[in-house]
């Protein structure tokens, strides 16, 4: 579904990524693991056009991204949930989620996002601003699903989080990816929990692609472990 081949990226003169190369198919969730600084974050902002790529290229059904306007990458099936989250907590949850689903013709019935949080159909004529950290993730994730993405790019969404709560998101992601065929790429420093839903992983240092496979293969690799992964 999506295909990166030779990316190259960054915020000035010097790249934080270099030639990254990778796939995430149709239906299956990819980890993009890595240390602090490693280009997770960066690599999610390239893909979704926020950082410009410099060489490579990003084939999505075989139409390059590197060429597309936002609205028509949403159009496509891309949808990108930010790193901090991107709530906009003047708004409504309500209106944060049909703002997700602005693009979208016919504009979805929302129905179906309350029934994968519930928590938000309690509030959804309450401000974001009072939400809690967890309750935001669910409205950043859900917005996000208001656009009928076949693609979801997800960034950190345990940070902050108590671990049951990450694990109802993790549950969350492997359920619509099993019932609905949703991808997922979902950078995490949070490396057990990602390998817990990830179907593959891609492991970045310093900007490189240092391991990609199957994420059981990776768990298994004691000594990638270490010298990437921290445990
Ligand atoms: P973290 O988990 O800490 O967010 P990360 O793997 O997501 O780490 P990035 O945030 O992508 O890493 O950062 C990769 C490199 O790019 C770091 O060296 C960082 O200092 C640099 N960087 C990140 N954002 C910017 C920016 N807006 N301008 C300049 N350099 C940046």
């Amino acid at each position: 579904m999506m295909e990166v081949e030779g990316l190259t990226a960054g915020y000035g003169a010097a790249p934080v990524l270099h030639e990254i190369s990778f796939q995430v198919p149709a239906g299956k969730i990819v980890a993009v693991l890595g240390a602090n600084g490693a280009g997770k974050t960066t690599l999610l902002r390239t893909l979704s056009g926020l950082v410009p790529a410099t060489a490579g290229r990003i084939l999505f059904d075989g139409v390059d991204l590197r060429k597309e306007s936002v609205e028509r990458m949403v159009r496509r099936g891309v949808a990108h949930v930010p790193e901090g989250r991107g709530v906009i907590t003047e708004l409504t949850v309500d209106e944060n989620l049909r703002l997700g689903g602005l693009w979208r013709k016919p504009r979805p019935a929302l129905d179906e996002i309350y029934e994968l949080f519930p928590p938000l159909a309690q509030r959804r004529d309450r401000p974001g601003s009072e939400l809690s950290g967890g309750e935001r993730q669910m409205l950043a994730i859900g917005r996000a699903l208001a656009a009928g993405p076949r693609l979801l790019l997800l960034d950190e969404p345990s940070l902050g989080l108590a671990p049951r709560v990450t694990a109802q998101i993790m549950s969350l992601l492997r359920d619509l990816r099993d019932r609905t065929g949703l991808a997922v790429l979902l950078v995490e420093q949070n490396v057990r929990s990602a390998m817990s839903v990830a179907d593959e992983a891609l492991v970045l240092a310093l900007g490189r692609v240092v391991a990609r496979g199957p994420s059981a293969d990776l768990r298994d690799d004691a000594e990638l472990r270490h010298a990437y992964l921290g445990f």
